[in-house]
């Protein structure tokens, strides 16, 4: 077979599902991914139907010499999951999940959102800790950690994992737990695409109930300054059962948001309790009562209410830039900093997330998983949001002057949250000792760097 795009044979009876090409039907929907910035054109998109379909896309990567892009939910913030040329390997119509409520373990598919799965677990009051906007891929996000609302309770995604499936680099057909090639498995819980394509998880899930208590308080952006120092003492003492994310923007015309806020610069704590209400609205008083917010909707709601509630503000085909960085904590010398630089935001669609961190995640073994964050304190996660490019270069120049104003309090970053920013920051990303390992793993599982279309560690 050949190896240039052009004439490069695809056997399309090998396959289940469909492989769209240049000028098919689809291939402009198939090929586009969450954040419009990236335009890209692969060669051949190959729509996995099942597992059979997966091993054959690799064995036609292999034979073809073309650059393999894996994508599930399609969510990279650099846009990894396709590339100009490339055979998309696309895992989207994997949708299968089956919860068993015996035993509180779901098997999900990886091509599965994560508001589908947190559907099927809320019809037994189960959840599995994913992340906040619900039309994130389940895969991707898990292969990176995954934090989210009830990370403080109940641990990162990663955390509730016990086996992945998997197609390696050759095509093989392998599974991963504690007890199956637990190398592997260590890898695949932070590590990302490197070793291989999952296509099904298995996780075990917790009792969540289907009610929290949760929602946003704003108050005017000009007070941020005295509301993240009230914070900053407040939470230091939350039980796990409470985190919260502190958002900076203009207030979006939401139907949540009353009307005389819209377009105004506001600073939010959103809050998500998880437990007996009553002692989340005690322990959250004190910080409803705080100075005058000029808003405050957080309220007992169903949990997959609170899941879908930043969707809006993070709507598909829409341009995006991050820059994220951890830090120990909000000294008030990075309170200044975040206050300044919050009240230049011009987009209407910029929202930035200061992601409160610990608990849970703090109390699994730093070891036992390739995720790197678990001593966080914050984590930063400065993003910028246009419509269209109109805007887009003034909003990403803010982005990076305000991730490099925060430079001497960088204590890591999380993996999941990296744009395309080189091989030293995936470093920096596992600190020396893990990114050893997982270079060591790389070589084992890997030797080729095949799977080299992601947040890449060459083999070691
Ligand atoms: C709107 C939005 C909200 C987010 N919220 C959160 C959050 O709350 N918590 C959080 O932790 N993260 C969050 N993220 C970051 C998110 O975890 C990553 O962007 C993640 O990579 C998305 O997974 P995906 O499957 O949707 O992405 P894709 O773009 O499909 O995949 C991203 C990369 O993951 C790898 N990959 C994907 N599928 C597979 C597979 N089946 N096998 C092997 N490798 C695979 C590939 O390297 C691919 O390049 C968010 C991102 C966005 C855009």
């Amino acid at each position: 077979m050949s190896a240039t795009v052009d004439t490069i044979q695809i056997d399309e009876a090998a396959f289940r599902g469909t492989v769209v090409r240049p000028g098919n039907e689809g291939y402009d929907v198939h090929r586009r991914i969450w954040n419009g910035a990236f335009d890209k054109h692969p060669a051949a998109i190959v729509r996995c139907a099942g597992v059979a379909d997966v091993i054959a896309a690799v064995k036609l990567g292999r034979a073809s010499g073309l650059p393999v892009a894996v994508r599930s939910g399609g969510h990279s913030f650099p846009g990894l999951s396709v590339a100009d040329d490339a055979l998309m390997i696309d895992l989207s119509p994997l949708k299968g999940v089956r919860v068993d409520p015996e035993s509180r373990t779901a098997r999900v598919q990886a091509g599965v959102l994560l508001g589908e799965l947190d559907r099927e677990t809320q019809a037994f009051g189960l959840a599995v800790p994913s992340g906040i906007v619900t039309h994130t891929g389940v895969a991707g996000l898990t292969l990176g950690g995954g934090i989210g609302w009830i990370m403080r309770k109940h641990g990162l995604s990663v955390d509730q994992l016990v086996s992945v499936d998997l197609v390696t680099a050759d095509g093989e057909f392998v599974k991963a737990s504690a007890d199956e090639n637990a190398d592997l498995f260590w890898g695949l819980r932070g590590g990302g695409g490197n070793f291989g394509i999952v296509t099904e998880f298995e996780f075990r899930c917790v009792p969540l109930g289907t009610q929290v208590l949760a929602g946003p308080i704003f108050w005017p952006m000009e007070q941020s300054g005295d509301v993240l120092r009230f914070y900053r003492d407040w939470v230091a003492e939350a039980p796990d059962e409470l985190m919260t994310i502190v958002v900076h923007r203009k207030a979006p015309p939401l139907p949540i948001v009353p009307a005389e806020l819209h377009g105004k610069p506001v600073v939010m704590v959103i809050c998500c309790w998880v437990g007996d209400l009553e002692e989340g609205e005690r322990f959250i008083r004190p910080l409803r009562e705080f100075g005058s917010p000029v808003a405050d909707v957080c309220l007992p709601k169903p949990y997959l209410a609170h899941q879908a509630m930043l969707d809006p503000s993070f709507v598909p085909g829409r341009w995006y830039y991050f820059k994220s960085c951890d830090v120990a904590e909000l000294s008030d010398e990075l309170i200044d900093i975040t206050v300044e630089r919050s009240l230049q935001i011009e987009s209407p669609l910029t929202s930035f997330p200061i992601w409160q961190m610990g608990g849970a995640v703090g109390q699994v073994g730093d070891d036992e998983t390739a995720f790197n964050g678990r001593t966080a304190g914050f984590t930063y996660n400065i993003g910028a949001c246009t419509e269209t490019s109109e805007g887009f270069d003034e909003e990403r120049d803010w982005v990076r002057s305000f991730w490099s104003a925060l430079e001497p309090w960088h204590q890591g970053v999380y993996m999941n949250f990296l744009g395309d920013e080189g091989a030293d920051r995936i470093r920096q990303s596992y600190g020396p000792e893990k990114y050893g390992r997982l270079q060591t793993l790389k070589q084992k599982y890997d030797p080729d760097n095949f799977f080299r279309i992601n947040q890449n560690i060459p083999p070691g």
